[in-house]
C-alpha cells in the first residue's frame, strides 16, 4: 500500500463526495499524504468534519462541505465554497453513492428506491459534472473520476436492480464526458470497484452466508480494501494517467475477468 507521500497531487485542489466514509474517507488521507488540499463533501456532516480533521492532521488544507449530492443547489455551493476557498479545483472526485436495502428485482423494486438511487447515483454525478466543469475549465483543465462499480460490466449474482442501473449509467456519462472535453484537457475516467469490506457492502451482505456467496466470485478470494481503491483513484487523480481518458479502472480481485472461480 502507499503509504507515505509523493509529491503527485502537489498544490492540486481535490474535491471528493461521500467523503466522510469508505473509499472518500480513505482517499481524502491518501491524497493528502500526496499533496494534495482537500474539500470534502458528505451527507452525513460529523462523518466528513472527520475526515477533514484527519486531512489536517496529516498536515494538509481541507474544507468540509455538507452536501446531498442529489440537490443540485448543494452541489453548486461545494464548488462555489472550493473556488473561494482555494481558488480552483483541478480534480472533482463523485465518489458518493448508495445501496438500498430496498432495491430488488426489476419485479419487485418500489419506485422509491429507484428514484432515491438513481437521484444519489446519477444525478449526483451529473451536477458534479455541471458545475465542477467550468471550474476545471478555469483551472486550465483536471481530472474526474467517477465510482461506477463491476456491476456496471457484469450481472450481479444479488437483485439490485437499480443500483446496477445507476452505476451503468455512470460509466456511459463518463465515457461520453471524456470525449466531449478531451480537447479541454479535462479527462473523465470511471473506478469500479469490485465487492470491498466498506459499510456499504458489508451493511447489505450482513450474513455470513451471503458474504461467502458473493466471494466465490472472486477469484482472489477475498473483499477489497477502500486504501486499494484510493490507490487507483490517486493514480487516475494524478498525471501518472495523463494519456486515459473514458477509460473504466476495474479494481475487482479479478471479478470481471473472471469465468470459472479458482478452488
Ligand atoms: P460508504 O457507504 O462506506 O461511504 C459512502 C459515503 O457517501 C458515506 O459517507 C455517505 O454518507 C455518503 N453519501 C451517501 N449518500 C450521499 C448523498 N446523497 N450526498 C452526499 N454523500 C452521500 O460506501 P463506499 O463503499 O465507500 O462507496 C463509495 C462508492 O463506491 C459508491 O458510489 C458505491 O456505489 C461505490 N462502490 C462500492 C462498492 C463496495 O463494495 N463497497 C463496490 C462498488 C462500487
Amino acid at each position: 500500500m502507499v503509504e507515505r507521500g509523493s509529491d503527485l497531487l502537489d498544490g492540486r485542489v481535490v474535491v471528493i463526495t461521500g467523503g466522510g466514509a469508505g473509499i472518500g474517507r480513505a482517499t481524502a488521507e491518501l491524497f493528502a499524504r500526496n499533496g494534495a488540499t482537500l474539500v470534502v463533501a458528505d451527507v452525513d456532516e460529523e462523518a466528513n468534519q472527520a475526515t477533514a480533521a484527519a486531512v489536517a492532521d496529516l498536515g494538509a488544507q481541507s474544507l468540509a462541505v455538507t452536501v446531498d449530492v442529489s440537490r443540485e443547489v448543494d452541489i453548486e455551493r461545494m464548488i462555489v465554497a472550493t473556488e473561494a476557498e482555494f481558488g480552483r479545483v483541478d480534480v472533482l472526485f463523485n465518489n458518493a453513492g448508495i445501496m438500498l436495502a430496498d432495491d430488488a428485482d426489476a419485479v419487485s423494486a418500489e419506485d422509491d428506491a429507484i428514484d432515491k438511487t438513481f437521484d444519489v447515483n446519477i444525478k449526483g454525478v451529473l451536477y458534479g459534472c455541471k458545475y465542477g466543469i467550468p471550474a476545471l475549465r478555469r483551472a486550465g483543465g483536471g481530472s474526474i473520476i467517477n465510482t461506477a462499480s463491476f456491476v456496471a460490466s457484469v450481472g450481479a449474482a444479488t437483485p439490485q436492480i437499480a443500483y446496477t442501473a445507476s452505476k451503468g449509467a455512470v460509466l456511459s456519462m463518463t465515457r461520453e464526458l471524456a470525449v466531449i472535453h478531451a480537447r479541454e484537457n479535462i479527462r473523465v475516467n470511471a473506478l469500479s470497484p469490485g465487492p470491498l469490506r466498506t459499510e456499504l457492502l458489508m451493511s447489505y451482505l450482513d450474513t455470513d452466508e451471503k458474504k461467502q456467496r458473493r466471494l466465490v466470485h472472486v477469484p482472489m478470494g477475498r473483499f477489497g480494501e477502500a486504501a486499494e481503491m484510493a490507490q487507483s483513484a490517486l493514480f487516475l487523480a494524478s498525471d501518472m494517467s495523463s494519456y486515459m481518458t473514458g477509460a473504466n479502472l476495474q479494481v475487482d480481485g479479478g471479478l470481471t475477468a473472471a469465468y470459472v472461480t479458482p478452488e
